[in-house]
């Protein structure tokens, strides 16, 4: 599997070929591109948060029962997204906008990849499947806006309805929001290339993200440390963590 054999490119050639005979791309996205910016999982800290176990904290009868510590513990989350920055993967990830129709699907609810994106100038759709915690949202009617530097420890309350205030994140109990999916399933139904980033790939609904783009015969390419769920169905996984692997694909495509 030498590079410099034309009759079997290295899969990181190969997946770059691919990427640059196509116009249409698909990014699907786990926690494995921020990892490298130090963003922490909500199982990272022992799983405990004031001798509550997160799993508890992000359930939605938390936000009835005990919300004052529920949002002190989203309010420690966002203050932690404030001290990190984007990596390498998320800006290999923003760059390939230069030159691809690009949508991302991503489970994580940090802004890293927009902040990326925000840096070059380049935008694309990013839909967070699993919400965001940068958006700050009205429980009540709705009213969303993004602000990581608002409190949400202090109880604040909506300037329309005067309803609780909440992170806009995705809570245990909750359904996804409607949006999001479709617009990622499109954008699977359309894509030519899914490039599967730092995914378990075993959270339903969105794992059938990738999937749906595999049934409509899109080329499936995964870059990942281990092995995921949804290996089976890639046509190359390239073993690796993000931040090292997907500037080596998408150099010189921009
Ligand atoms: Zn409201």
């Amino acid at each position: 599997m030498s590079p410099d054999n034309p009759q079997k490119p290295s899969p990181i050639a190969q997946a770059r070929a691919w990427i640059a005979n196509s116009r249409k791309l698909l990014f699907f996205v786990g926690a494995g591109l921020s990892k490298a910016s130090g963003i922490k999982t909500f199982r990272d800290e022992d799983g405990l948060y004031q001798d509550r176990r997160v799993e508890e904290l992000a359930h939605v009868d938390s936000f009835f029962h005990q919300r004052e510590i529920m949002l002190s513990w989203y309010q420690h989350r966002r203050q932690q997204l404030l001290n990190v920055s984007p990596n390498e993967g998320h800006r290999a990830l923003a760059a390939a906008a230069k030159t691809h129709d690009v949508v991302v699907a991503t489970q994580n609810v940090d802004d890293l990849l927009e902040r990326a994106q925000q840096n070059m100038q380049v935008t694309c759709p990013v839909w967070h499947v699993h919400g965001a915690l940068a958006q700050v949202r009205c429980h009540d009617c709705g009213l969303a806006f993004n602000d990581l530097t608002l409190d949400l420890g202090t109880l604040p309350v909506c300037e329309a309805c005067h309803g609780p205030l909440r992170p806009g994140v995705v809570w245990f109990g909750e359904a996804l929001p409607p949006e999001p999916l479709q617009e990622s399933f499109a954008a699977a139904q359309a894509c030519e290339v899914c490039v599967l980033v730092g995914t378990s790939g075993v959270v339903y609904p969105a794992a059938m993200i990738p999937e749906q783009a595999a049934a409509a015969g899109a080329r499936l390419i995964e870059v990942n440390p281990n092995t995921s769920g949804l290996s089976h169905l890639c046509d190359i996984s390239i073993r690796g963590p993000a931040d090292e692997i997907l500037p080596q694909i998408f150099e010189g495509l921009n």
